[in-house]
């Protein structure tokens, strides 16, 4: 058989520890006997990080706003504790706040479903993504502690120093204040990445705040949605026959629970941190949840939504068996080389695609899987396998 043939490059990050060593895999086992892989390489491990003064993350990412689509495989955030095993040269920053800043995108997560792992929420039987507003709010604030007796106020000043005020609160008794603030140009670039990412999707928006109690701040978010989607996205919308909603926080965290899933449900900052530990945790697994930043003009990273699975690289490296489930990673790739197959029109790529996915999950619900699925799984037959052993079984699948 014919290797399936790509025209642009996908941009490859490769990542740190165990979710590197699954990456080669993934490659050797799954990808390269059917594909001749075209990728533009940067490698994101900590060393390369480190020898680069962080030079590789800023330009995978541009490589990325070239190419218009990237895999990522889970990297180290340094804390206090890498500084020393990796003898770091400084504390860098997050590659995925680094991307996500140079991109300007939003983070959707959406949970993989398959049967034998059935959600907390019993209707549940098709994915939530949610994607989450990651500019501004309490993220961004100023805190102060205030005495009794103090007077707080919001002054702005304009750019002739003319001022406005406004009274937050005399202060009888001792208390706290909090100051935060977005940007329309924010918001409106997070609208986008949601409505984009619906189309591609073909799944309805929703779209929640509390703009019945912050009748200018959560307002102005509902107000920068509703003239986006008319202006832009309406026709698109009817025409792909999918829907877009908005409704207060509080009716739409209701109507969440009540559903059977299948739409998008974009949140503010704060909601979005929360609501996206509630809904992957019902789920089931962090090892099935997947991650895409989408830039509000259509550019794509793709990555699994958990790290780098550090306690099980060490007993790797003690040469222990591990059993670390790669289909997040997996599909990441295939969201890659699907996107990439839809741009460059290469349908055989879509179509591969699409057959890795089925035998992901089709490994799972005929009983074979990891440790960490083996245990909540409800199948009655069912056997473990290590790291390994369960790609090779994808792999025979496929
Ligand atoms: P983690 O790598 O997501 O792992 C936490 C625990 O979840 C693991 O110890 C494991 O539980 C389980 N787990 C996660 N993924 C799994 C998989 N694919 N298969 C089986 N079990 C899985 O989070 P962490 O340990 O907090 O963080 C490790 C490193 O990852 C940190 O340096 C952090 O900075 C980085 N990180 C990176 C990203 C990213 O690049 N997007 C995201 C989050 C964290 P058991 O040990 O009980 O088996
Ligand atoms: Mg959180």
């Amino acid at each position: 058989m014919a290797k399936i043939q790509m025209k642009t490059p996908l941009v490859e990050m490769d990542g740190d520890e165990m979710t590197r060593i699954i990456w080669q895999q993934i490659k050797d086992i799954l990808l390269n006997p059917y594909i001749d892989l075209k990728t533009e390489y940067y490698d994101l491990g900590l060393e390369h990080r480190n020898e680069t003064d962080d030079q590789v993350t800023v330009d995978s990412a541009n490589a990325t706003l070239k190419y218009g689509v990237a895999v990522k495989c889970a990297t180290i955030t340094p804390n206090a504790a890498r500084m020393t095993e990796y003898n770091l040269k400084e504390m860098w920053k997050s590659p995925n706040g680094t991307i996500r800043a140079i991109l300007d995108g939003t983070v959707f997560r959406t949970p993989i479903i398959v049967k034998g792992i059935p959600p907390y929420v019993r209707n549940w039987t098709k994915p939530i993504s949610i994607a989450r507003h990651a500019y501004g709010d309490i993220y961004k604030a100023t805190e102060l502690k205030v005495d009794a007796g103090c007077k707080a106020e919001l002054v702005v000043t304009d750019k002739d120093g003319n001022e406005t005020r406004a009274l937050i609160h005399d202060f009888k008794t001792d208390g706290i204040i909090q100051g935060v603030h977005n940007l329309e140009k924010s918001i409106q670039g997070f609208a986008r990445s949601c409505f984009n990412y619906a189309l591609d999707m073909k799944v309805d928006l929703w779209f929640s705040t509390k703009d019945t109690i912050s009748k200018k701040y959560d307002h102005t978010f509902k107000d920068i949605f509703a003239e986006i989607y008319e202006a832009e996205y309406k026709a698109k919308f009817e025409e792909a026959g999918i829907e877009y909603f908005y409704t207060l926080i509080d009716d739409a965290v209701a109507r969440v629970i009540r559903s059977e899933g299948g739409f998008i449900w974009a949140c503010k900052n704060y909601d979005g941190d929360v609501m996206s530990d509630m809904v992957s945790t019902a789920y089931g697994s962090l090892a099935m949840m997947t991650s895409v930043l989408v830039s509000p003009d259509g550019i794509y990273e793709y990555e699994a939504a958990h790290g780098t699975v550090q306690r099980h690289y060490y007993n790797h490296l003690k040469g222990l068996p591990t059993s670390t489930n790669s289909v997040a990673t997996i599909f990441a790739w295939t969201g890659a080389l699907r996107k990439r197959g839809e741009l460059d029109e290469i349908p055989e790529l879509c179509e591969f695609a699409d057959k890795l996915e089925r035998a992901c999950i089709d490994t799972i619900e005929s009983g074979v899987m990891t440790k960490d699925l083996y245990l909540i799984s409800t199948l009655e037959n069912k056997t473990q396998v290590n790291t390994t052993e369960f790609l090779e079984a994808i792999a025979s699948r496929l």
